[in-house]
């Protein structure tokens, strides 16, 4: 049996032995995550079976034939994007058995807290701190710009240990329980109306030794293998044709043809042809990614995602007319997930804003693919060899 006959044969047994139609939600996601049927190439016992990436679409095509539910990945994206990939790779074998199981079924929300109020493009220079006592951290500080804080059981967190070394020398990376005692989280409203992210503040906050994520004093290196997930995560979603922002924006030109005109023809079509090269490497990208560890290359990907959403919702605004004016609902809502196409034109207008910026923005962006995939000369960096208390901030 070829790897693929053997998947589709494991999952019809999936199906045989827990029919979606009568099993509970959970119950399924579980025995799907038992049977490795859940992230493929993940090593067998932590919901995979050990093969290529590229075979994950063999499961997903008889799941969704069936009819079986799934994790709502939209809901679950930091932790299933960010956190399980660097789990994996750096975390123990205790780690990972705790862990990936309720991550991946959605029963656990994970957050990120990287960002601060004077670290974001530049987060190496972070100030939230980390002190040793005992068995346990203790860790001050604030984050910002926290996605889905709110809903979250665990955040990924980087903490500065040692004040004293250069900035990329003295972080540690932690797993951070946001129900513990000193964690504050308070809603940021942004500019679509909703409270998306967060402010969180960290107060004695005590985490034990065993919740670290790699070497004390590697956290940078650590951190790599989260930021370069997460633009794969952000930029590289597998997508059908149309699936995307230009979706909803050709669905209103083929259903209105009153609004047409000749100029919004021209870019709707560049629009459609630069979308559709995207979406195919991105699976490319992918496909790569069976090889080994995202690189630089996904910091393209996350470039070309952010500046079609915010050109593709520009016009579609402009398509809409004075209708591309209104907004369906500006009331403070705390969702627990980004929804580009069950929202109106004016809300993908106004979030897709965001996309330059998150996840590293456009300009650093560029700055990555300058240095790291083009060899181009890298800016002059004063400070890498001045240690982090010396800074001025
Ligand atoms: C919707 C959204 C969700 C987010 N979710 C999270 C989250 O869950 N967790 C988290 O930790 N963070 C999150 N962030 C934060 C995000 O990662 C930061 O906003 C981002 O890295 C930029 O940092 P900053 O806001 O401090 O801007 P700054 O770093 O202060 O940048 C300000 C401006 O200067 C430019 N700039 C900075 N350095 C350079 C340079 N070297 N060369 C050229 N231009 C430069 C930037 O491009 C930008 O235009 C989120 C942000 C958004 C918008």
């Amino acid at each position: 049996m070829t790897d693929a006959e053997e998947l589709q044969s494991r999952t019809r047994e999936l199906l045989a032995a827990h029919p979606p139609a009568g099993t509970d939600h959970l119950d399924f996601l579980r025995a799907r995550f038992d049977a490795g049927l859940a992230w493929v190439h993940y090593p067998e016992g932590l919901g995979g079976l050990g093969v290529p990436r590229a075979l994950q679409t063999v499961v997903d095509a008889e799941l969704e034939a069936a009819g079986a539910p799934d994790n709502d990945p939209r809901r679950i994206g930091i932790g299933l994007g960010m956190a399980a990939p660097t789990v994996l790779r750096y975390g123990t074998e205790e780690q990972k058995r705790r862990y990936l199981r309720p991550l991946w079924t959605g029963e656990e929300v994970w957050c990120q807290l990287f960002s601060e109020p004077g670290a974001g493009s530049d987060l190496a220079a972070l100030g939230t701190r980390a002190v040793r006592e005992g068995d346990d951290w203790v860790v001050n500080g604030q984050k910002v710009w926290t996605s889905s804080a709110h809903i979250a059981r665990w955040a990924i967190l980087i903490a500065r240990t040692d004040p004293d070394v250069p900035k990329h020398a003295g972080i540690t990376y932690f797993i951070c329980d946001m129900t513990d005692p000193g964690v504050e989280v308070r809603p940021l409203r942004q500019i679509t109306g909703e409270a998306e992210f967060n402010e969180v503040f960290l107060t004695d906050v005590r985490i034990p030794d065993s919740r670290r994520l790699g070497e004390v004093g590697d956290g940078w290196r650590v951190a790599q293998t989260t930021l370069n997930n997460e633009r794969v995560a952000i930029g590289g979603m597998r997508l059908p044709r149309e699936g995307g922002m230009i979706g909803p924006v050709s669905k209103t030109w083929r259903e209105r043809p009153e609004l047409r005109t000749h100029d919004l023809h021209q870019r709707l079509l560049k629009l459609w042809v630069e979308s559709e090269v995207s979406r195919l490497t991105a699976e490319r990208l992918r496909q790569q990614l069976v090889a080994g560890q995202p690189g630089p290359e996904g910091a393209g990907m996350k470039l070309a995602f952010a500046r079609l959403n915010q050109e593709i919702s520009g016009l579609e605004v402009e398509l809409r007319g004075e209708e591309g004016l209104l907004y369906d609902d500006w009331t403070m809502r705390r969702p627990e997930l980004v929804d580009f196409t069950g929202r109106d034109a004016g809300y993908r207008y106004l979030r897709s804003k965001g996309n330059s910026i998150e996840g590293g923005t456009s300009e650093v962006l560029l700055n990555i693919v300058a240095e790291r995939v083009l060899g181009l000369p890298a800016e002059p960096r004063t400070d890498k060899d001045v240690a982090w208390k010396d800074l001025a901030r």
